[in-house]
């Protein structure tokens, strides 16, 4: 689960857009760039190296 407040603050870092978090996959999507950024141990990991994409 991730905070609201944090939800807010988080951008992609390649795009500098908000994201979205797909609760069910535990995964933060640029609606951009479409990247997938990991949550790991409740942490977001906005990473450009670390994020998936499609
Ligand atoms: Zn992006």
């Amino acid at each position: 689960m991730i905070d609201q407040e944090l939800l807010e603050i988080l951008a992609c870092p390649v795009c500098k857009t908000g994201i979205t978090y797909d609760e069910a996959n535990q995964k933060l999507i640029c609606s951009q760039c479409g990247r997938k950024y990991p949550v790991r141990d409740g942490i977001p990991v906005m990473l450009e190296e670390e994020a998936e994409r499609d």
